[in-house]
């Protein structure tokens, strides 16, 4: 789950990094008025849940509270990479000497967290580890230990920070290390960390991704999911235990286990074909489970052919029959729909199949081949 810069940065203020002073508005005239209250410049902030806001716009300066009521209307009209801006963050505009990156993520390989930063802040980051790998310094953390100053010292060192800077600097990535860990996120980024004109250090933008597994002992961050900022079908999905991921292909996928899920879309790809999405139903899926995932399945456009790929082992193969009947009973679809039952109960979940115009397949290989041919055919 993502979280606005907003709230991103009201959590990093929780824990000692300093954030400009502002406030979220819904409407231009709410603007206006946090502008007024500020006094002075201000900078008025798309408030979406993607990168990239500043270069598409979405991000500008205002010198009086009557320009940023203009700005926020404008802002508040406009739609960023598809998601419709419905909340502007107004920050007192700070002026910048330096941009700098400090992020912390988890390093898979290294099986541990790791805290990033660059002096080449401000711009995208992916960028700089393309073409200047050599600007981003990485510390890794014992996640027992915990970052130590000594760590957030070399970083300091690391990116050339001037040493006027570091006590407040190592106050900021412990406090960022802090959030990250208390609320088990998996993303915690400042970008830019910035050197102001009078010399101060402050977060201007911030970035929160927490992850959904421990969602569960969050109530209060849960309570900040923004769900205009989702695809319906995802809240869809959730809101029935399955795990759904949309993609851009024209084969939609109903699969029991994620590694399976993973497997089916690999051997869609391996015939030529392209899966519309991930969707795993999980173990144990009765036959609503199974009648939601369909739904959401056609509720794409871009999706002209299905393929089921069932192995049975706690979750049974017609039980998942059942589901699938009355689903297809529900949103009639139109699409040609290929069907692999392996495992548990798979020759009872065959029968209750039969009465449906159903592509049955014997293996794996078998389902994709028909599955792709099914999707070009049409
Ligand atoms: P992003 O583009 O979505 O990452 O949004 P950011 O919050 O990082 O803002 C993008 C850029 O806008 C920053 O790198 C700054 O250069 C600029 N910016 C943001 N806030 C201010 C501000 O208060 N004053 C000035 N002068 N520039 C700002
Ligand atoms: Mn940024």
């Amino acid at each position: 789950m993502k979280l606005h810069e907003y709230q991103s940065k009201q959590i990093f203020s929780k824990y000692g990094v300093p954030i400009p002073k502002g406030r979220v508005a819904a409407t231009a005239a709410d603007a206006r008025q946090i502008a007024q209250e500020l006094g002075g410049r201000v900078v008025i902030k798309s408030q979406v849940l993607v990168g990239g806001r500043g270069k598409a716009g979405g991000i500008k300066l205002a010198k009086t509270p009557q320009e940023a009521e203009e700005i926020a209307t404008q802002i508040l009209s406009m739609e960023i990479r598809g998601l419709p801006v419905r909340k502007v963050l107004v920050d007192e505009a700070a002026e910048i000497k330096k941009e700098i990156y400090l992020g912390i993520t988890n390093d898979r390989a290294a099986r541990r967290p790791v805290m990033m930063a660059s002096s080449a802040g401000g711009v995208e980051i992916e960028e700089v580890a393309r073409t200047n790998p050599e600007k981003i310094i990485k510390v890794h953390i014992n996640p027992q230990l915990g970052l130590k100053d000594f760590q957030a010292r070399n970083i300091a060192i690391g990116i050339d920070l001037p040493r006027d800077h570091w006590k407040l600097f190592n106050q900021i990535a412990i406090g960022l290390w802090r959030a990250f860990i208390d609320c088990d996120a998996t993303l915690a980024e400042i970008n830019p960390l910035v050197i102001t004109g009078d010399n101060r250090l402050i977060a201007l933008d911030g970035k929160m991704v927490i992850d959904d597994n421990a969602i569960f002992r969050h109530p209060d961050l849960n309570e900040m999911r923004d769900l205009d900022a989702e695809a319906p079908s995802e809240i869809e999905a959730r809101k029935y235990g399955l795990s759904f991921i949309k993609l851009d292909g024209t084969i939609g996928c109903m699969v029991n286990g994620a590694g399976l899920a993973m497997t089916t879309m690999d051997i869609i790809k391996l015939f030529g074909g392209e899966p519309a999405n991930f969707l795993d139903i999980g173990g144990g899926a009765g036959a609503d489970k199974v009648a939601a995932a369909m739904r959401i399945i056609l509720a794409d456009p871009n999706v002209n052919a299905i393929l089921l790929n069932i192995f049975g082992g706690i979750t049974r193969c017609d039980e998942v029959a059942r589901g699938v009947l009355a689903a297809m009973d529900e949103v009639k679809p139109k699409v040609p729909m290929v069907v692999r039952l392996v495992g548990t109960n798979a020759e009872e979940g065959r029968q209750i199949l039969e009465s449906a115009k159903l592509i049955t397949a014997e293996t794996l290989a078998d389902a994709a081949l028909k599955a792709v041919a099914a999707s070009k055919s049409r």
